[in-house]
């Protein structure tokens, strides 16, 4: 089973992505994480995509892609579950060359949509309770508010994470995501038209709504 999902920053694709992988054992590649690991053990490659990473920016192409696909090579027989990749219309149109070169199939696209300014919500809203850091409490989300200062669910003292309160970096990934005609909509949107034509099965899931309730969505839309 191969899979490929898409999802804006804030929209719970880490938690979905994980409930798929489990459900079909697959390898989980990640494009951000394969670049983490050749910066922490300092590989050339690792080096040249460290400074697009720092300053947000996609790393290039000719850098992206190759990496990418000698790593989905390396797990054809467990199948996987691609996440992060592809980020533009060049790399699906890659992916998919190689996939129909070397006869894999892509058995899902499945695609979170959730509006932008939720997406922002949810991240810039997030608290962490001290006393346990998986406790929902969030600014922005009725459902999950804190009371008053304090974790909804113990009372405990709350704090937000300052990665989550740096605006100018959320809005510089969803600028990309939600591009739709160069950027990773636009990625997105080349695997529904190949859909159209009976050559994947492309998955739209309403990522409003709490964690549980999208989960139950997306199991009933796989066959
Ligand atoms: P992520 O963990 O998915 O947010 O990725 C972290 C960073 O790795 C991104 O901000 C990019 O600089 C780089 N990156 C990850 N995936 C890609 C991709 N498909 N194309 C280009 N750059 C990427």
């Amino acid at each position: 089973m191969n899979i490929i999902i898409f999802g804006p920053n804030g929209s719970g694709k880490g938690t979905q992505g994980t409930l798929l992988k489990d459900k079909y054992h697959l390898a989980h590649i990640e494009s951000g994480g394969i670049f983490r690991e050749h910066i922490g053990k300092g590989t050339p490659l690792g080096k040249q995509a460290k400074a697009y990473m720092d300053r947000g920016d996609l790393v290039p192409d000719e850098i992206t892609i190759p990496m990418v696909l000698e790593t989905l090579q390396a797990h054809k027989d467990e199948g996987w579950l691609l996440d992060g990749f592809p980020r533009n219309p060049a790399q699906s149109e890659r992916l998919w060359e190689a996939l129909q070169k070397s006869g894999l199939k892509l058995d899902y696209v499945v695609e979170i949509q959730l509006p932008r300014q939720d997406a922002k919500n949810r991240i810039m809203g997030r608290r962490i309770c001290a006393g346990n850091p998986n406790h929902p409490n969030n600014i922005f989300i009725e459902a999950i508010k804190p009371e008053g200062d304090k974790c909804r669910v113990c009372g405990q003292a709350l704090s937000a994470r300052s990665d989550d309160q740096d605006e100018n970096a959320i809005d510089k990934r969803h600028n990309i995501y939600y591009d739709e005609q160069n950027g990773t909509l636009a990625a997105a949107y080349f695997y529904k038209k190949l859909a159209a034509e009976g050559k994947t099965r492309y998955i739209v899931l309403d990522g409003r709504g709490d964690i549980g309730t999208v989960k139950e969505k997306l199991l009933k839309e796989l066959v």
